[in-house]
């Protein structure tokens, strides 16, 4: 795990200084993460949302406008509210949640009015549905999003800036680039949202295209193994292709319970 960026100065090429309590990766993250499994981003994302929790559940529990946000949001998305279980963040989570239970609790015994004229109320009752359960139906979904999501548009353009910055001055990135298991969909999509060099983005996309080459030999291998005819052959390295296809394109297997430590809590 590196260090909080915050902690030393270390090599930083990208835009806007971390916010306090912040996660915010640097370059040579972004290459250390390169180096390991799966899409770079995602891996920094799950650290970003990771360090994001700690200081909501160590630092801002008791602040009332994080509280009214998440609650403004329904509570956190589900790929990030499960991040919340995690060894001492019991009571800051039951804290949370009890605003999120109440807010939605209130809206339903104070509904809001209902809007429209004459004839949205005609179409609504032709649909099969009163214009009041419409508005509480508006009122019950999300108001914004969810926090760490807010979180991870911020990292996600950061990061791209960071990469498309190192671009500029040298291909090291791009070698690092194409020795990685690749960007996801996702990420290769929002890096290529912030390219402004057709040269760079030529670049990354033959990078890219890279990747899914050796990825889809690695699955028409598994495939081939798994003909009756070759069944005696062993697997190899392409004994998990088809879930790193997964990850390539849809994300990552969402993070079931987070495995980090309390500092202040004891359940
Ligand atoms: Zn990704
Ligand atoms: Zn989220």
């Amino acid at each position: 795990m590196t260090p909080h960026p915050t902690a030393l100065p270390r090599l930083f090429i990208g835009v806007t200084m971390p916010a306090p309590n912040k996660y915010i990766p640097y370059y040579d993250d972004i290459i250390e993460a390169m180096a390991g499994t799966g899409c770079a981003f995602c891996t920094l994302q799950l650290r970003a949302a990771e360090r994001y929790i700690d200081a909501l559940l160590w630092e801002s529990v008791n602040d009332p406008r994080i509280r009214r946000e998440v609650s403004a949001a329904r509570g956190f998305c589900n790929h990030h509210a499960w991040l919340l279980v995690r060894p001492g963040g019991a009571l800051s989570s039951a804290i949370i949640y009890k605003d999120v239970v109440q807010s939605a609790a209130r809206i339903v015994q104070n509904p809001p009015a209902a809007a429209g004229s004459f004839w949205q109320r005609v179409w609504a009752r032709l649909g099969g549905r009163t214009r009041h359960a419409d508005a509480l139906v508006a009122a019950l979904s999300p108001q914004q999003p969810c926090p760490v999501c807010i979180n991870a548009g911020e990292i996600d353009a950061h990061l791209s800036e960071t990469v498309l910055a190192a671009l500029a001055k040298s291909n090291d990135v791009l070698q690092h680039y194409q020795a990685s298991s690749g960007l996801c969909l996702h990420h290769f999509r929002t890096l290529l949202s912030h390219v402004r060099r057709p040269a760079q983005r030529d670049a990354l996309l033959a990078v890219q295209l890279e990747v899914w080459a050796a990825l889809n030999v690695e699955l028409a291998e598994f495939i081939r193994k798994n003909d009756h005819q070759f069944r005696g052959e062993k697997f190899g390295a392409e004994r998990d292709a088809w879930e790193r296809a997964i990850a390539l394109t849809s994300g990552p297997q969402p993070a079931g319970k987070s495995q980090r430590g309390g500092l202040t809590q004891s359940l």
